[in-house]
């Protein structure tokens, strides 16, 4: 293998090594697409008078995203070396004052107000204006000039639009997609046969991108700003999602160290295939119940295939991405029920809408909060108690589908006793309507649990527990919450941390809480899926974990190499730790000797 290169120029063609935050893992060797800023199909409508200072406003928190964007690209184009970062920094700060310039503002805004059109008309014909303007005089540096207003353009936009890249569909297998930031969305809609791996330039490890990256089994690496300086569509390409290293026109050694490793990958999954009908039972024989985490409908037989118990977590809001309206009730009683008869008789934990936080869609229109702290804003059950007709809707499509199949509801980011009983009220009504029109529902009727995921939600467990009848410990949110950092966000990646002892301890509190009550208790945030934490979460006494499938082998093989006895004592041990680099210490080398 080669060692570290220097990120200098490089002669297009030269191998190149470029690092960033491997997200997920597995080996992938293709080609680079480079993904623009750009758009296809933009919508252009007229709006009425009175919806002109709201059409504003979307486009000034539209404006306020690019910017932000633009800002963060622009930090992380500072740490490159060379050439390379000067060149990108001057052109990010070109965008930067475009998108603060207020001659560009204020047309858009005359163009929305006078006009009285949708403000993606009005960018739309900002950028025409510009461009007449500058055909007039022929300059070659105004011709540059004029793409950077057409990409500031299209960056304002896709944040206005939130319009996910529609070509993914008509890439030849195997491609490598490269880009500034992908949306969960996005991801949503790469076919796997397609697109073998993902590198952007923005984004952290927890966040919904990378969550999607390792459900649908794609290897990715973000944060590799400086890739997209150097990188050209079609070059050769490999994607190491577990070092979090790409290689750039790799050599013919190197392609054949990858391809050596990517086989040994392949072998090590077909042996741990063979552990998919064995129990994960601990040497002492406790079983923990291992499940998946899905998205779609169309992640059952994966989920299958790795053998999970049942679904601990179906995020139904990828139901409702990637499309101009919300599915109604029959298409979402659909969709359910797809999944409900895929699982076979296994328990699906459906968890309703939680849309907000980084996972928009242009189906929600403006309904979803655009604040400037979004993961604090209107999302997820504060969302669809605000729009009741939606969350009924949702409702009545869970209620029908657990006809087919056993069925548990799943509300997500419960901060209060309040909010459980005023859903556990629109479901005795949605009920007994249901119930009056003959239309068959669950019967039992599912049991209600809610996601901890909320530190004020742990702080309460005890009187939580005594209004539902489960409990799913969402560490993703409950990290981020705890310890005031964006999950999402790559440059605060480095302190977000789930082994945090005030998380460990929130999630110790909720435990011990559900099993005074009687209750289960399943953690569905991305520690459950890692192998190296299983010691812990079982000796904290926890039974059920819900992963990405493919995760679940190895957690299995983790499992079933475990007494509980050792793991509880070391849990306890990692427990009175009050620093979290001794917690991870503890845990390795518990790992290492057990
Ligand atoms: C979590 O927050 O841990 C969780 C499982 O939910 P999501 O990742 O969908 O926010
Ligand atoms: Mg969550």
């Amino acid at each position: 293998m080669k060692t570290e290169p220097e990120q200098q120029d490089h002669p297009v063609g030269e191998e190149q090594f470029h690092d960033g935050v491997g997200v997920s893992a597995g080996i992938a060797i293709g080609n680079a697409h480079l993904i623009e800023t750009g758009l296809r199909q933009v919508p252009e409508y007229r709006i009425s008078a009175e919806l002109v200072d709201e059409e504003i406003t979307r486009f000034n928190q539209a404006l306020s995203r690019a910017r932000r964007q633009i800002t963060k690209l622009k930090q992380k184009s500072n740490a490159l070396a060379g050439a390379a970062a000067e060149e990108l920094g001057l052109l990010f700060d070109v965008h930067a004052a475009m998108l603060g310039s207020t001659r560009m503002i204020h047309s858009v805004e005359r163009n929305i107000k006078e006009r009285q059109i949708n403000a993606e008309a009005a960018v739309q014909e900002m950028v025409r204006e510009i461009a007449r303007g500058f055909a007039r005089v022929k300059d070659p540096y105004l011709a540059a000039r004029l793409q950077d207003i057409r990409d500031v353009g299209s960056r304002i936009l896709r944040q206005l639009t939130q319009t996910p890249y529609q070509a993914f569909s008509v890439l030849p297998a195997g491609t490598v997609i490269v880009a500034d930031e992908l949306s969960p969305a996005d991801i949503a809609l790469m076919d796997p046969t397609k697109v073998s791996a993902f590198v952007t330039a923005l984004g952290g490890a927890d966040g919904h991108t990378a969550i999607m990256a390792r459900s649908m089994g794609l290897p990715a690496v973000l944060g590799t700003q400086d890739l997209l300086a150097v990188a050209r569509s079609g070059q050769s390409v490999i994607v190491d999602g577990d070092a979090g290293r790409i290689v750039l026109n790799p050599t013919e050694a190197t392609l054949a160290e990858y391809r050596r490793r990517a086989e040994a990958r392949i072998r090590l999954n077909r042996q741990l295939a063979r552990l998919r009908s064995l129990p994960a039972l601990t040497l002492d024989n406790t079983v923990v119940g291992l499940e998946a985490n899905i998205e779609l409908p169309r992640d059952v037989n994966g989920a299958l295939k790795a053998g999970a118990e049942g679904i601990g977590l179906l995020r139904t809001e990828f139901m409702f991405m990637n499309r101009e309206s919300p599915p109604d009730e029959e298409e979402q009683y659909a969709l359910l029920r797809t999944v409900v008869e895929g699982m076979k008789g296994r328990p699906v934990t459906i968890r309703t809408l939680d849309i907000g936080g980084d996972k928009r869609t242009a189906a929600m229109g403006n309904s979803v909060s655009h604040s400037a702290n979004p993961m604090l804003g209107l999302r997820a059950i504060r969302f669809s108690l605000k729009e009741p007709k939606l969350f009924e809707i949702q409702l009545s499509a869970i209620l029908r589908a657990g006809a087919h199949g056993p069925v548990r509801l799943l509300l997500p980011m419960i901060s209060s006793v309040h909010q459980v009983r005023q859903v556990r009220s629109i479901l005795k009504r949605l009920v007994a309507r249901l119930r009056r029109r003959n239309i068959s529902i669950a019967d039992p009727l599912p049991s209600l649990g809610v996601m901890i995921e909320v530190p004020g939600a742990a702080l309460i467990a005890d009187s939580l527990a005594q209004e539902v009848e489960f409990f799913a410990i969402g560490t993703n949110d409950l990290t981020m919450y705890t310890l005031a950092i964006d999950r999402g966000d790559e440059q605060v990646a480095g302190l977000y941390n789930p082994l945090h002892p005030a998380v460990l301890r929130l999630i110790q509190f909720t435990v011990n809480a559900a099993q005074r009550a009687g209750k289960p208790v399943s953690i569905c945030g991305e520690i459950a899926g890692d192998p190296r934490f299983a010691p812990l979460l079982v000796g904290l006494g926890v039974r059920e974990l819900s992963m990405a499938p493919q995760s679940i082998p190895r957690v299995k093989q983790r499992i079933r190499a475990l007494d509980t006895g050792p793991a509880t004592r070391r849990a306890l041990a990692i427990m009175d730790q009050a620093d979290e680099g001794r917690v991870l210490a503890l845990l390795d080398d518990f790992n290492e000797s057990h």
